[in-house]
């Protein structure tokens, strides 16, 4: 009987569940399931032998059976199959990250007070001023959108927790009522230093603003229209907006189609999961569409990309990662002890689909979109029409 060695280029992914066995190919984007049977975990268990160099052998017998198998890993470009021993052993390398080195830094840098590196994850900051927006309660859990509520963020206490970007890139969104901007003016100059800055009205509000409203000097605009709303037009702002059904989504299509820059948000209501399910829920095609490289893949191995190095501020003056969540602290706390909080024992930046039922048990767990708010909102985490959601 001959042996045969099958070995997987460094550029496939290989990932399992009670299902299937999934190869993926980070550069050419294919990809190739098999369903799951003892010779298929056998295989999984030997390519991933890190002593095996990405290489398994393979009887004449197995060979036949799954020759079908082979035929397509080696047409589409995964890997490979040589016979044994005329040829060599073949080596490989599994596609791996090695992300402990930044951990390890992090936590060095922090035990020994150097405060260096850990601010350089923040990217982003979300300040909400004012809490008179007037707007339904858990929408700004999902995007950016006024809150409803009488609080006010303490000028002094912003501008004093505003010295820890000194001299950093961070982009500041600024969520208030267009007429207390006026109030603000400080705050705005010591912003406009270094970070790229965004301003977030209600359209309602807008429209309603009688006086000049005097935008700072560089800021960008972002308007937020709800539903079916007649968007207030300048030619330099953007618009966002907000769908929950059908008709709004065609509304918003067309007003979109309009305007240079726009963008349409779903929002979950409570009450229109079908629309989600139809509009929003992950589909197979759609996950294959993304064509994932390599580095994209390490990515969501590591850390969530749609929360990581944001943090938002609420009137009430505390801070939080993921909105969904407890507060990492207070505007009067240390930045640099909440980075690092969220960075090793956080809510939000870390958080990736191998640490939430059931994705964890699910191939697609790096492949699919990183959880986001609306996960959170809907209170389940396979938004998907891939495993178990129908
Ligand atoms: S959302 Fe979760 S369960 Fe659905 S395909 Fe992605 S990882 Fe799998």
């Amino acid at each position: 009987m001959k042996d045969y060695w099958l070995y997987l280029y460094p550029e496939t992914f290989l990932f399992i569940d009670e299902e299937k066995l999934l190869l993926y190919h980070s550069r050419d984007y294919t990809y190739l399931e098999v369903d799951f049977d003892p010779f298929v975990n056998n295989l999984y268990i030997n390519l991933t032998d890190i002593t095996n160099a990405y290489c398994a052998k393979i009887s004449e017998e197995d060979l036949l059976v799954y020759s079908d198998f082979i035929a397509k890993v080696k047409a589409i470009g995964l890997g490979d199959l040589v016979q044994s021993p005329i040829q060599n052993r073949p080596v490989s390398y599994p596609p791996v990250c090695k992300i402990n080195t930044n951990l390890s830094v992090i936590q060095d840098d922090y035990m020994n007070r150097r405060a260096g590196y850990i601010i350089d994850y923040l990217r982003n900051i979300t300040i909400y001023l004012t809490s008179d927006g007037g707007g339904l309660t858990t929408f700004y859990k999902q995007t950016i959108y006024p809150i409803k509520g009488q609080n006010r963020l303490a000028q002094c206490d912003l501008l004093h927790f505003m010295d820890y970007l000194k001299g950093r890139s961070v982009d500041i969104n600024v969520v208030c009522d267009p007429k207390h901007l006026i109030e603000h003016e400080l705050l705005f100059q010591s912003f406009k230093q270094r970070h790229r800055v965004s301003l977030y009205f209600l359209n309602s509000k807008l429209s309603n603003t009688r006086q000049n409203i005097l935008i700072p000097d560089d800021a960008s605009v972002f308007v937020i229209c709800n539903g079916n709303e007649k968007p207030v037009q300048r030619n330099s702002y953007s618009y966002i907006f907000l769908i929950t059904n059908e008709s709004e989504f065609t509304y918003a299509q067309e007003q979109a189609s309009l305007m240079e820059n726009a963008e349409i948000v779903p929002i979950y209501t409570g009450n229109n999961l079908d629309f989600f399910k139809d509009n929003v829920f992950t589909t197979k095609g759609e996950l294959f569409s993304l064509h994932l490289t390599k580095r994209k893949v390490f990515a969501k191995q590591q850390l969530n990309t749609n929360f990581f190095g944001k943090l938002t501020i609420l009137p009430s003056g505390n801070i939080y990662s993921n909105l969904h969540e407890k507060p990492l602290g207070t505007i009067k706390d240390s930045l640099y002890e909440m980075l690092y909080k969220e960075l090793t024992d956080g809510y939000a930046w870390m958080l990736t689909r191998d640490k939430k039922e059931p994705c964890v048990n699910c191939r697609f767990k790096f492949l699919c979109p990183p959880i986001s708010n609306y996960e959170f909102a809907i209170g389940k985490f396979n938004l998907c029409h891939l495993r178990g959601s129908e």
